[in-house]
């Protein structure tokens, strides 16, 4: 039944952009308000997309399923893979080599979280490296992976495998957009000229193509990337910028032919003034170097991407350039944006598309029902630059936390002065190995172990709540966990093989 509308409220939405920001957003807005609110999108083959963005957080599995798309169909499609965690090569030191998984880390039990009693039972050298206490950590190297089976026990570790996607961005974005024309969002091609301002407010009117038409709506939402179209280039929103914690400001990327299964997890590997990706699909292997340019050339950047692919380039390599931050305002007048447009973390822990994912959640959250009331804009600018803080600080921690002093770079990052909210952290941490989440943010307390403990932080103690317990009992749930564990993990098949069985694409 629809609705009796009030007067002012949002008829129409124009979404300028479709890369992989924009097709999501026609996909989400057309799923859930297409039948009231007539959704537009325009995009320029002549500009095209940024073509990276391949690796994700579990989250986007929450974002398909509101779309209620099928996990086998899309896996096809996008010719995706299964992803654990992060493997982290020579980030600690060179040699060292660590897994971000997502998921739990052991059992808790009473008020400790289980990495307490860890610390506990090493410090007594009676407990093995924390990744034999997760399944994901575990599971990840040895290539075994599958989604819980629904006959897993509750409470099990199989039953509560967590995991993420690798796919093609360029055939996600494809995807979506067939799914978004279907619930009738309208698609144009063609370049933005101009954009027409209301003269008092400022509020964007309409933007006009190349080509002559004009495209009016209520609400605009820039995914235009990098370009910022509407958010920068016309409303001036102000960019902060994070390069002096996170330096990295290129990247040049290539595919590479496959030559092995799949692994079920990405791999990120230290190099001299940054960092090298793979992602593995099913039909290829996506690399990339980020770097910063204060330290190394692009050529010198380039030859290290392609003396270090594990085979045969597949296309010429392509250099991005980027500024770490974020805009100041993300969301001004009936201007939102989401993906590039609205900031750039780089990708380490490839967050960006969950970053769009939470824009446009929060977007339909606070959907303007009757003119532009201003509490929303206040409350999306609040709520997404905490988010984007909070992930700022994260990624940080593995550039400051590393005892790497072999290059300018290094030497540099792990010296360099970092936000008051990521020291607290560290202090906490090293102190006696405690984490407190706050609010929202992304990542909780499985990844700030992992990582603290994989890049060398040891704390000085555990909590002292952790002798409450019996000495034997702590030795026993150690040793108990890494067991069930170890089971658990020998019951999964190889990755490739439960792709072969439940989501094998068409060969490309
Ligand atoms: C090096 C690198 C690696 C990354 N890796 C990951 C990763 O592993 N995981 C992850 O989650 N994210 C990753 N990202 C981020 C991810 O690529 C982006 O968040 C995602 O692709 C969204 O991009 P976008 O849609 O905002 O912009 P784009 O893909 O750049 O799309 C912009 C759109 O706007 C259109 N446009 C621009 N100007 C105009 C105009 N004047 N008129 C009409 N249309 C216009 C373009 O044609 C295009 O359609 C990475 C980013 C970079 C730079």
């Amino acid at each position: 039944m629809t609705q009796q509308r009030r007067e002012g409220a949002i008829r129409s939405v124009a979404i300028i952009g479709g890369g992989t920001a924009g097709w999501m957003t026609a996909a989400a807005i057309s799923k859930s308000f297409g039948r009231d609110i007539h959704v537009q999108l325009v995009e320029s083959d002549e500009i095209g997309t940024i073509g990276v963005g391949e690796a994700t957080v579990p989250h986007l599995s929450m974002f398909n399923r509101l779309l209620q798309i099928d996990e086998g169909e899309f896996v096809r499609q996008t010719q995706g893979t299964f992803k654990l965690g992060i493997q982290f090569n020579d980030w600690g030191r060179i040699g060292d080599s660590y897994v971000h998984g997502f998921g739990t880390i052991g059992r808790d039990l009473g008020l400790m979280p289980f990495h307490q009693y860890w610390l506990k039972a090493r410090a007594a050298g009676r407990a093995k490296d924390i990744s034999h206490y997760s399944l994901n950590t575990l599971a990840a190297p040895q290539g075994r992976f599958m989604v819980p089976p629904s006959d897993a026990p509750p409470n099990t570790p199989l039953a509560e495998i967590a995991y993420a996607y690798h796919f093609d961005a360029a055939l996600y974005a494809l995807f979506l957009r067939r799914r978004a024309e279907a619930q009738g969002v309208v698609r144009t091609e063609g370049k933005v000229v101009a954009v027409n301002q209301a003269g008092e407010s400022g509020f964007v009117e309409s933007v006009q193509l190349e080509s002559g038409a004009v495209i009016a709506a209520d609400l605009f939402v820039d995914c235009s990337g990098f370009r910022a179209l509407l958010i920068e280039q016309t409303l001036h929103a102000g960019y902060e910028d994070w390069s002096q914690w996170l330096p990295c400001d290129r990247a040049v990327a290539v595919p590479c032919a496959k030559v092995g299964p799949p692994t079920p997890y990405t791999r990120s590997t230290a190099r001299t003034a940054g960092w090298q990706w793979r992602i593995p699909l099913q039909h290829r292997t996506g690399n990339g170097h980020v770097y910063s340019s204060a330290f190394i050339s692009d050529a010198q950047a380039e030859e290290i991407l392609i003396a270090n692919l594990d085979g045969r380039p597949l296309a010429d390599p392509r250099l991005v350039r980027f500024t770490t931050g974020r805009r100041r305002k993300i969301w001004d007048k009936n201007v939102v944006a989401i993906g590039l447009s609205s900031g750039f973390i780089e990708p380490l822990e490839s967050t960006a598309i969950f970053l769009i994912q939470s824009g446009i959640n929060r977007l339909m959250g606070l959907f303007p029902q009757a003119g532009f009331d201003r509490i929303l804009q206040d409350t999306y600018n609040a709520q997404m630059h905490f988010e984007y803080e909070r992930i700022r600080d994260f990624i940080i921690l593995h550039y400051r936390a590393t005892q790497r002093d072999d290059s300018e770079f290094w030497n540099h990052v792990r010296t360099m002065t970092i936000p008051d909210t990521l020291q607290s952290y560290i202090d906490l941490f090293a102190a006696n190995g405690q984490f407190f989440r706050e609010g929202t943010e992304l990542f909780g307390l499985t990844s700030w172990v992992q990582v603290m403990l994989g890049q060398g932080i040891t704390p000085r103690t555990y909590h002292p709540a952790v002798d409450w317990v019996k000495d034997g009992d702590v030795m026993n749930l150690v040793q108990h966990v890494e067991q069930v564990i170890a089971a658990n993990v020998a019951l999964i098949p190889r990755h490739e093989d439960f792709i072969a069985r439940h989501c094998a694409a068409q060969p490309a």
